[in-house]
C-alpha cells in the first residue's frame, strides 16, 4: 500500500482557514443570541465552531506532526478489492493474469492491432483469421 500525504503547506493554509470559521462562527453565536434570533440560528453557530475546531486540530497535525494522516491510500486490488468492482465490474483480467501465470500471454493482431490472448486463431474485433504462431 502507497499513501499520498497532504502538503504541509497546503496543511497550514487549511488550519489558517478553519481557524477564521472558528471566529467566524463565535460571532454569527453571539450575534444570533444577541439579536434574539431562533434558538436554531445560535446552534447552527456552535456547530461551525465545533467544525472549525476540529478540522484546525486535523490541519495542525497535519502540517507541523511527524506522521501525517494520508490524503490517500493507493492499494492493489489483491490487498483490498474495489467494492463498486467486485459488485459491477468484472473480475475478468486479474483472473486471468493469475490461471495463465503471468502477464505476458497475449498479442496483437497485425491486421487491426487488437490485444488478443496468445491461443487466438481469429480476431475478435475485425475477425480476421491470424497467422499462426511460429
Ligand atoms: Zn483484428
Amino acid at each position: 500500500m502507497k499513501s499520498v500525504k497532504p502538503g504541509r503547506g497546503p496543511s497550514a493554509m487549511g488550519a489558517l482557514g478553519s481557524v477564521i470559521a472558528v471566529i467566524f462562527g463565535i460571532f454569527w453565536t453571539i450575534g444570533a443570541a444577541s439579536m434574539g434570533a431562533p434558538w436554531f440560528f445560535p446552534l447552527f453557530g456552535v456547530l461551525f465552531i465545533i467544525i472549525g475546531i476540529v478540522q484546525t486540530v486535523y490541519n495542525l497535525k497535519n502540517a507541523t506532526g511527524e506522521n501525517r494522516y494520508s490524503s490517500f491510500d493507493i492499494v492493489e486490488e489483491t490487498e483490498e478489492p474495489d467494492p463498486l468492482n467486485r459488485r459491477f465490474g468484472s473480475a475478468a483480467p486479474m483472473d486471468d493474469t493469475a490461471s495463465d501465470g503471468g502477464s505476458g500471454d497475449f498479442r496483437f493482431c497485425p491486421y487491426c492491432g487488437a490485444k488478443l490472448g496468445a491461443e487466438f486463431e481469429f480476431c475478435g474485433k475485425c475477425g480476421k483469421k491470424l497467422p499462426d504462431i511460429p
